[in-house]
């Protein structure tokens, strides 16, 4: 709160008391504080990696580069962290530009399975490595009026960590109805879960419940903030339902009236 105080005086220059402005800052000053944690957090995030490419390159440099297997390992894991530290750039841009309303939405006709089909084939590696069952039950198609290259980001967003989060063995269920009012779309798993306490804060950025297994599935913590946003952007609502252990439900709506 900012406070000012003057004195009130009246007309014939008597002092009569005290004219107070309370000024609510707190708004702004949460803002601010926001951005300095956010561009704390990008530089942190960016240097892990980079500290981990050094770190092996200079390994490398300094002798281990005799041992073949050795070679190959680290040379791995530099291609994997170069990989992570590109996808952090790239995802920083596009929440910078979407939190900026620098996206233009183009509307047009979208069917959503075949969205999601197309996800679940950039995926197939993955799906398949981990035996996982990917299933999206055969209705007819659901089309709608929205912009493609958003509604693909979240699906793919929202699949790739029901995907990633999933153990082997899992399912991966993608359901997507349509009545008057609404396109809904459901992204079920059947893997770890989110513990009750985290649920509240996965939309923000940055935010893991796990760093360690975010890291090895190759997370940001970037992927749930950019969701939030695009689906704010399509003026639809997002919904998580989760047990540890259990697996994790994200339900998207999306009103065809706007
Ligand atoms: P990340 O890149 O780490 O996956 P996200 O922003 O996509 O970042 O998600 C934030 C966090 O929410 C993840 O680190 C993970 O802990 C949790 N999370 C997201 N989706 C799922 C899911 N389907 N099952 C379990 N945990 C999830």
């Amino acid at each position: 709160l900012d406070v000012n105080l003057a004195p009130y005086i009246n007309f014939k220059g008597e002092k009569k008391g005290v004219v107070t402005v309370l000024h609510d800052i707190t708004e702004i000053r949460r803002l601010e504080k926001m951005r300095s944690e956010f561009v704390a957090n990008v530089s942190h995030e960016l240097r892990t990696p980079i500290t981990s490419i050094k770190g092996f390159t200079e390994t490398l440099l300094d002798g281990a580069m005799q041992d073949e297997e050795l070679c190959r390992n680290f040379l791995q894991i530099i291609s994997e962290e170069s990989e992570r530290l590109f996808r952090l750039i790239r995802e920083i841009l596009d929440l910078s530009k979407i939190e900026q309303k620098r996206i233009v939405i183009n509307m047009t006709e979208v069917n959503i399975n075949k969205l999601v089909e197309g996800t679940a084939s950039l995926l197939q590696e993955q799906i398949q490595r981990k035996g996982l069952r990917f299933i999206m039950p055969a209705a007819k198609d659901v089309t709608m009026i929205s912009d493609r290259d958003c509604m693909n980001q979240i699906l793919l967003n929202l699949i790739t960590n029901a995907v990633a989060y999933t153990p082997e063995g899992g399912t991966v269920k993608v359901e997507v109805s349509k009545d008057e009012q609404n396109v809904t779309i459901v992204v079920a798993d059947t893997g770890i879960g989110i513990p009750e306490g985290d649920i509240p804060r996965i939309f923000e950025r940055f935010y893991r419940v796990d760093k360690a297994r975010s890291r090895d599935s190759g997370g940001t913590g970037l992927g749930l903030a950019i969701v939030k946003h695009l689906i704010d952007a399509l003026h639809g609502e997002i919904a998580v339902q989760s047990e540890e252990g259990r697996g994790t439900t994200f339900i998207l709506v999306f009103p065809l009236d706007k």
